[in-house]
């Protein structure tokens, strides 16, 4: 039986497809004259290409975005929006870039189209973490929301194997936390479902072949649908350690997801019964927690988070902290389990479910 439950849906237009980018043009015009184009130094020629094909729309380009949203960067390209006199904000790149968006949005209400080129899903979510003084400190509102998203699959071609993979899994963990997710409901487990399945069945076919347009296709539709339920569901464990580790001992963000994603959910699976059928029926095994480690180990996901470079020492004092202030979660969080999780994380050994 569906048990009561409350759905508070998103706004916001999304325009999909391979060569969708070339509907940039209309999208700007749709939201206003002229656009800030904003990218990161490593992809300043998408976003030069981009102002070129927007003509007479594109008023510059801001080529600064940086990991975590740095306030000082944000500072830099508000100078460079008011002397542009754009009035729309268009992020092409991945997470940071669109947080960039994001700052510029929250602190001037301009439209903004964010294009996406990983699967990081945060183009979907009115959720912002900003860095000032090494501090980083997260906020949601709705101007913070893009109004509109291109995910054009051909801009994703260039983007490495295990970058995709580490990123995708990423966006995997946020339908697995929800689908066990106390505020979750069916209409966010049906795209959590659909989100693990077009990302587990794409990470492997990018592997083997990083233009494969089916594969890329199926892992931006995936990235989307996860994006889409970071955005609706609260999180858990999962996403509480990975904060913890990447916080405390400045792991990186992405690879910390795929790495811990296998252990957290092996952790949680005895308490979510109902998430681990999804996942079964998503990933096609019996064992999700043994086949996203495995997905893993297929794709160049860094072996433990020892690779990443954390001490063996830091292992005890990750589980102190991700213990010390209690959050929901669907099985007790408790000290010494956890620290058991996290040894194991950091070997990389199979998940016991
Ligand atoms: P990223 O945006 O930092 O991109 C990583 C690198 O890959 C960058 O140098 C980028 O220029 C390059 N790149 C991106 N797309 C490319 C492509 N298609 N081809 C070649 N190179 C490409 O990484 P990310 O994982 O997308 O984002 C991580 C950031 O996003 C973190 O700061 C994280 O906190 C944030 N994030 C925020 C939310 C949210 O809802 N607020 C959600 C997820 C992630």
């Amino acid at each position: 039986m569906i048990a009561p439950f409350v759905h508070n849906g998103l706004p916001g237009r999304v325009v999909f497809g391979p060569g969708r980018l070339a509907a940039a043009g209309e999208e700007v015009e749709a939201l206003g004259k002229s656009a800030l184009v904003l990218s990161t130094p490593g992809q300043e020629q998408m976003g030069r290409d981009l102002a070129a094909q927007l003509g007479s729309l594109a008023a510059g380009v801001f080529p600064g975005a940086a990991m975590h949203t740095p306030t000082d960067v944000t500072a830099k390209a508000m100078a460079a929006l008011k002397e542009s006199g754009a009035d729309v904000l268009v992020s092409i790149g991945g997470g940071s870039t669109v947080g960039l968006g994001k700052a510029l949005a929250l602190r001037t209400d301009l439209p903004h189209l964010a294009i996406a080129t990983t699967y990081a899903g945060s183009e979907m979510t009115p959720i912002i973490g900003q860095t000032e003084n090494g501090v980083k400190t997260t906020q949601r509102d709705m101007k913070i929301l893009p109004e509109t998203v291109i995910y054009d699959p051909d801009l994703t071609h260039g983007l490495p194997v295990d970058v995709s993979a580490a990123s995708g899994l990423n966006a995997i963990a946020h339908s697995v936390e929800g689908l066990y997710s106390r505020d979750g409901n069916p209409v966010i487990s049906l795209m959590a479902e659909e989100g693990v399945r077009a990302l587990a069945a794409a990470l492997p076919g990018i592997a083997a072949d990083p233009t494969d347009p089916e594969a890329r296709t199926g892992a931006l539709y995936g990235a989307w649908l996860c994006g889409v339920v970071l955005s609706l569901a609260g999180m858990a464990l999962h996403h509480k350690l990975c904060h913890t580790l990447g916080g405390s001992f400045n792991l990186p963000h992405a690879q910390t997801h795929a790495i811990v994603l296998p252990y957290a959910l092996a952790y949680n699976a005895p308490g979510a019964p109902d998430a681990v059928a999804a996942l079964r029926r998503a990933l096609g095994a019996n064992d999700p927690a043994l086949r996203l480690w495995e997905i893993g180990r297929q794709t160049g996901v860094p072996h433990g988070l020892k690779a990443l470079g954390m001490q063996q020492a830091d292992v005890a004092k990750a589980a102190d902290i991700a213990a010390q202030n209690p959050y929901w979660n669907p099985v007790p969080v408790e000290r010494e389990a956890i620290e058991i999780l996290i040894a194991r994380a950091w070997e990389g050994s199979p998940p016991q479910s």
